[in-house]
């Protein structure tokens, strides 16, 4: 007779787990699935860092941290910071938690109560809102359709905020999109958040490395240095390098904020595990060539992915700046008939035939805009080729 707590009966799972979960499943079960749903790198943490992380252990580095980490991964973190921004952040600013994930959930729960208004740009990472619930905030969803390139403008944020506005919370590359703002779509945001001082930022930069343009990618704390003291950054080395297990991940902005995240992370998890520690600082402070060969291969397979599900007549796709997902458009399958006379009402329809088909996705109104799907190129270049040929082969087959 287990009751739980009104902030577990208000969120549900995390559908791209739980995605993710099926498809493993399905696969041990022998059915013959590709999996696009998976959220982390299919490469493996490089050799340098792990000989780190087991060096860690056998100096006896296996000991209780500082709740902000050890000096080492402050370190790593603020000359990061310092070469990204030109911000040298204090370690009173400075957070660090079990994962980029953690530390989100500890900010919110560190700033929202009382049904403060988070506001979200759909499609959105799928725990954004739930961790908004789980807070006892109001996630507050703004549609960014396909024809804005999934970005949020200054007037949609314009009218979305009200005195009970507590965060904006931006993430570019984004997941699912691989969208990212500009500088100067990042000045028009800026500048709407100069007249509402009581509007906070968190910008949730975990893909920043993940980045296939010429140009850099933006942020809005290099945009609108001067909002510095509400801008609240979230990173970690999980995307980056291939450290999804090692579960480090760290948030950077005004030491009021941090110092309440530390308050709690003090009393919930006392620090992250101190190999990880070790291991992610020496990460970030060594050669970065793992990184510029990974992003090669997301690129050369972003783009056989796209050019794939461009040639198929019933999606389009566009272009992902950065990160690993590819978020189609399906509406063309939409009213069609599947083989076993089922019509395909909708994406969550549509990723459950692809599913019959073999492959394994994500449907899009667990991002908060429909119809699409995500799909993640994480995963071997030969698996993106299977899984787009099974893809079109599903489409030529609705009727
Ligand atoms: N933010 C976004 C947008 C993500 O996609 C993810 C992982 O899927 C995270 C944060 C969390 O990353 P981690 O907790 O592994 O650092």
């Amino acid at each position: 007779n287990f009751q739980p707590a009104a902030r577990v009966t208000r969120i549900k799972p995390s559908p791209s787990v739980a995605a993710a979960a099926r498809a493993k499943e399905l696969k041990a079960a022998g059915k013959d699935i590709v999996d696009m749903t998976v959220g982390e790198p299919d490469f493996d943490t490089p050799d340098s860092v792990k000989a780190v992380g087991i060096a860690a252990i056998e100096a006896g580095d296996t000991k209780y941290t500082p709740v902000n980490g050890t000096p080492a991964l402050r370190k790593a973190i603020r000359n990061r910071m310092a070469q990204r921004t030109g911000i040298t952040y204090g370690d009173d600013q400075i957070s660090v938690g079990g994962g980029a994930k953690q530390i989100i959930f500890v900010a919110l729960m560190a700033s929202v109560d009382n049904d403060a208004e988070v506001i979200i740009p759909a499609p959105y990472w799928v725990s954004y809102p739930d961790m908004v619930l789980a807070n006892e905030g109001k996630p507050v969803i703004v549609s960014c359709p396909e024809s804005d390139g999934f970005k949020l403008s200054a007037e949609a944020l314009e009218a979305a905020i009200t005195p009970k506005t507590r965060w904006l919370i931006l993430n570019a590359p984004s997941n699912p999109t691989g969208a990212a703002y500009s500088d100067s779509e990042l000045k028009a945001l800026a500048d709407v958040l100069d007249r509402h001082p009581h509007v906070w930022v968190m910008t949730d930069e975990i893909y920043d490395e993940i980045w296939f343009e010429d140009r850099p990618l933006s942020s809005i704390v290099k945009v609108a240095p001067h909002l510095a003291d509400r801008i609240f950054v979230v990173n970690g080395v999980s995307k980056s390098y291939a450290m999804t297990g090692w579960r480090i991940g760290y948030g950077v902005g005004p030491a009021p904020l941090i110092g309440a995240i530390n308050k709690l992370q003090s009393q919930m998890s006392s620090c992250p595990a101190s190999m990880s520690q070790a291991a992610a600082a020496a990460a970030m402070e060594g050669d970065q060539s793992f990184i510029t060969d990974c992003v090669k291969v997301y690129k050369q397979r972003r783009d056989f992915a796209v050019a794939s599900i461009n040639a198929i007549p019933e999606l389009s796709c566009s272009t992902p700046s950065g990160a690993f997902y590819l978020y189609p458009n399906c509406s063309g399958v939409i009213g069609k008939v599947t083989p076993e006379g089922k019509t395909i009402e909708n994406d969550l329809d549509f990723v459950l035939y692809l599913l019959d088909s073999g492959v394994a996705a994500i449907h899009g109104a667990a991002y908060g805009l429909s119809p699409h799907f995500r799909i993640s190129t994480a995963t071997s270049t030969d698996l993106v080729e299977e899984a787009c040929r099974r893809i079109a082969a599903a489409c030529a087959a609705l009727k």
